[in-house]
């Protein structure tokens, strides 16, 4: 079963966009915490196995607008509107103050409308179920990530989960797309219009509709609560699941729990223009700076950041050599059971390449 799944993974497909084989620029965003570790685990796997890429690093620390707002620095916004595509480390955002949440706001910019989180069980890596092999699709840019909220009077707040037809219709569209040209068996539309009557109402209408132009894929409603309890117990009943912001948040780790956690579980986020691809798992200030963190995530957010960009051999190559060296288990780090240090599970991966 394992060894069908890896299978499966290197030839998905993301709605991929052909470069010519000549160097291709990509914005590189490292990150806060362990993302410049992770990241320069990328690089060098990517530079051993002469991808051809030519990093662009950008710095997104907050920097303070003519409105007197803190935002994304126009460097790292022009960085990204020129290449099209990037790579990105996780972001600390300040809890209840500060600057607002950066990867909202890159979302938002670039349009990045569909978040692809691919979960599969690895081959050698034990967990609960070995058959785990599901897709969550988020819309990305609105439902209550869209930063409304205010203080009605004291003490009482409003936040406003925000849907609307365009968004939902273009997030119903890519995800029959997926479906349709990975040759998944069915997409499950996850939403409580029970009780959101209006906003889950309008994004499961437009996912019916959007259903009636893909006659081929197997399509089904389930309510998030149904979701999340038969995810636990038979994740086998899964396959690609659309949702709302929220709910994709949630179930999505929800998923990466079942596969051996966030350290493994890569995402793509995909927009009308280019497209950024990161790891799902936050800044880990726990171990920052201890070259102990597991670069997975990142590698095989890369491994999607290239198949999109059709650069297929490349990426089933560092695929295979990361899925070995998991499934070797000699060089595993904590979060996996091991003791290998960050570099020496890098290192392993490039003598594999
Ligand atoms: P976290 O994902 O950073 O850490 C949760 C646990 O998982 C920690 O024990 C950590 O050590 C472990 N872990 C995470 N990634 C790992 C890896 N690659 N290898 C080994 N262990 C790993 O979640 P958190 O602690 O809730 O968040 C920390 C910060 O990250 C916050 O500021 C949060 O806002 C931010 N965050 C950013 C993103 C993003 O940029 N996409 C996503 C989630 C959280």
């Amino acid at each position: 079963m394992a060894v069908r799944i890896i299978r499966q993974l290197a030839t998905t497909k993301q709605n991929t966009r052909h470069y010519s084989s000549e160097l291709k620029k990509c914005t590189l965003i490292p990150g806060d915490g362990i993302g410049p570790e992770i990241s320069a685990a990328v690089q060098k796997i990517f530079s051993v196995a002469k991808v051809p890429i030519e990093w662009e690093s950008v710095d997104v620390t907050p920097v303070r607008g003519p409105d007197g707002k803190f935002g994304i620095p126009q460097k790292a916004i022009d960085s990204v509107n020129r290449n099209k595509i990037g790579l990105k480390g996780p972001l600390m955002t300040p809890v209840g103050k500060g600057h607002r949440s950066l990867n909202l706001a890159l979302r938002k910019e670039f349009s990045l409308y569909a978040n692809v989180r691919p979960c599969r069980s690895l081959e050698g890596y034990k967990t609960l179920y070995d058959n785990v092999d599901v897709v969550t699709i988020r819309e990305n840019t609105e439902g209550e990530y869209s930063g409304i909220e205010h203080e009605i009077v004291d003490g009482v707040v409003q936040s406003i989960k925000l849907i609307t037809e365009d968004a939902s219709r273009r997030v119903a569209e890519f995800a029959f797309k997926y479906t349709k040209e990975n040759n998944r068996k069915k997409l499950t539309v996850v939403h409580k219009a029970n009780i959101m009557r209006m906003s889950d109402g309008l994004f499961l209408r437009c996912c019916r509709d959007t259903a009636e132009k893909f006659p081929d894929v197997k399509f089904e409603e389930k309510y998030l609560d149904t979701v999340c309890l038969t995810m636990v117990q038979d994740p086998s009943q899964f396959d690609v699941l659309v949702m709302p912001n929220l709910y994709g948040d949630i179930l999505s780790d929800m998923c990466a729990g079942l596969v051996g956690g966030l350290g493994l579980t890569p995402s793509g986020n995909i927009g009308i223009n280019g497209a950024l691809f990161e790891s799902v798992h936050g800044t880990a200030p726990d171990i920052a700076g201890q070259d102990k963190a597991n670069p997975t995530a990142l590698l095989l957010s890369s491994v999607m950041m290239l198949k999109y960009m059709g650069l297929n051999d490349y990426a089933n190559r560092i695929q295979t050599a990361c899925f070995d060296t998991i499934k070797e288990a000699k060089y595993l780090t904590g979060d996996l059971g091991g003791k290998a240090k960050c570099s020496e599970f890098t290192n392993e991966i490039c003598n594999k390449l």
